[in-house]
């Protein structure tokens, strides 16, 4: 046995990371182990930051192509993907490298390798055995594979073949109208792409209010986005002159076919235990391939942990980060506590949509009575003034309680207004509370105080 501590932490991604970091702070000997040769997990070098970094600069791109004349900037736009790449990986390197500093200065143990449990009190990584008396299992999720298409991350990709193309391809074939297909779709198209997305539902970005799906659907296609909803796709078969796609209607009929450059592949993401030695300590996988835990993160084993994509819950970076915070101080002995209720999604499209709590969707089966209060970017000065007017904020307040249930925005910085609505609805806030908190102006979040007071039919501009 080489070396004994307090907690192994397995998987050094947002959830991972952050966990070993905190149970660090809190003084308990930590050691977080990792596979890849970089922390960071998928998050970090091959999903929310690489496409990040491309959606910044793919928007620069198509900014400079189509919006500067209107601003009176004549420009000569011409596209250097190689350096555009470059940066996405300095972006990135600079991240992982940063949380091993960080590692540093909290004293964290960081282990390469794959680490497997071996023992209830033991985890083994290439050989070596390591004492603990708590793991936390934070090994994230993998790509979920579709019957009849093999990925081979060049005609047919994933999101990290996605990240990586090395030219613009003519059309993108993306097979799911989710969060991957529709941030990266936007990736490429602004590049140049024709983009097709098929997708198995009616909707795109199932799980998001409906209203506002709708419209960003309505808005992706005035980009130039083409949907076939309603499709389940057979098979996408790679030859020298491209990729041909064979999809037929969902609620069955003719099979139709397209031809492809590039087919990303995007139905969602599974839990990722392989090699992970659950059987070792008696423990297995639910149905959904899923760790299951109890309200304290902990696994039929009691010292054995887990958090983040592996388990239940929206698959998302800072979902993983508070419960990694929340399982240290859980160890160490302190009261954590994650309201699942209030956990933002934010799509980083242009515009951007952002949502927490409830859709409307929600509230009407579970027979919650309640208002609504919108209002559109049109109407806000601040958008006028910087000419991005698509988009509304939606805000849903209890019937009778005013208090704020859900708020819903498509719109410039959707992504950062939100936090506005989290803070607000943490603490309980009603649609008169946030509607008589004085708002900046002119700000894009001026339109949230508004659909504030539209809930009880009192907006100012409009
Ligand atoms: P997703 O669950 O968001 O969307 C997958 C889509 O594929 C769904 O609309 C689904 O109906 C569709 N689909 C499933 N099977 C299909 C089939 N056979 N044919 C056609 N369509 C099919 O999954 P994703 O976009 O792959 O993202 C994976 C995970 O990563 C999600 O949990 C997401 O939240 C997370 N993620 C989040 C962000 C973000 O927060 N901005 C960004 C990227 C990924």
């Amino acid at each position: 046995m080489s070396e004994s501590f307090d907690v192994i932490i397995i998987g050094g991604g947002p959830g991972g990371y952050v966990a070993a970091i905190r149970a660090a702070q809190l003084g308990l000997k930590t050691a977080c182990v990792e596979k890849r040769g970089a922390l960071g997990g998928t998050c970090l070098n091959v999903g929310c930051i690489p496409s990040k970094a491309l959606l910044e600069s793919s928007e620069k791109f198509e900014d400079a192509s189509h919006s500067f004349a209107a601003h009176g900037i004549d420009a000569k736009v011409s596209l250097k993907l190689d350096v555009m790449m470059a940066r996405k990986v300095d972006v990135v390197t600079k991240l992982t490298q940063g949380i091993e500093g960080l590692f540093k200065k909290n004293k964290v143990t960081y282990i390469k390798g794959l680490g497997t449990i071996t023992g209830k009190n033991e985890v083994t990584v290439e050989g070596t055995k390591y004492a603990t008396k708590n793991i936390v299992i934070a090994t994230g999720s993998e790509v979920t594979p579709l019957n009849g298409i093999t990925i081979d991350e060049k005609q047919i990709v994933s999101s990290t073949g996605a990240l990586e193309l090395t030219s613009v391809p003519k059309h993108l074939v993306v097979i799911g109208a989710g969060v991957i297909g529709l941030e990266l779709g936007s990736v490429w198209k602004r590049l140049g792409a024709k983009v097709t997305v098929l997708e198995y539902l009616d909707r795109v970005t199932p799980g998001i209010d409906n209203e506002i799906a709708k419209q960003f659907q309505k808005t992706l296609e005035k980009q130039g986005f083409e949907f076939k909803l309603g499709q389940k796709v057979t098979s996408a078969k790679p030859s020298k002159a491209g990729v041909e796609v064979t999809f037929e209607p969902a609620a069955g009929g003719a099979a139709e076919k397209l031809n492809a450059d590039v087919v990303l592949v995007a139905v969602g993401r599974r839990a990722y235990t392989d090699k992970l030695g659950l059987e070792s300590v008696g423990l297995t996988t639910n149905k959904r391939g899923q760790i299951d835990t109890n309200a304290h993160w902990q696994t039929a084993v009691p010292n054995i942990y887990a958090i983040g994509d592996v388990i239940a819950g929206p698959m998302l970076a800072h979902k993983a980060e508070d419960e990694g915070v929340a399982v240290a101080e859980w160890i160490a002995g302190q009261k954590p506590h994650i309201n699942y209720n209030l956990i933002p999604g934010v799509i980083y499209t242009h515009p951007e949509v952002a949502t927490v709590g409830k859709t409307e969707e929600e509230l009407k089966a579970a027979n919650v009575a309640y208002k609504v209060g919108k209002f559109p970017f049109m109407a806000n000065s601040r958008a006028r003034a910087t000419g991005q007017v698509e988009g509304l904020v939606k805000i849903i307040a209890d019937a009778k309680t005013d208090e704020v249930l859900g708020v819903h925005i498509i719109g410039p910085q959707a992504g950062n207004t939100i936090h506005e609505a989290c803070v607000a609805m943490e603490f309980g806030a009603s649609s008169e509370d946030i509607a008589r908190t004085c708002h900046a102006h002119p700000t894009y979040n001026e339109a949230v105080k508004e659909a504030a007071f539209a809930v009880a039919g009192r907006a100012i501009h409009m």
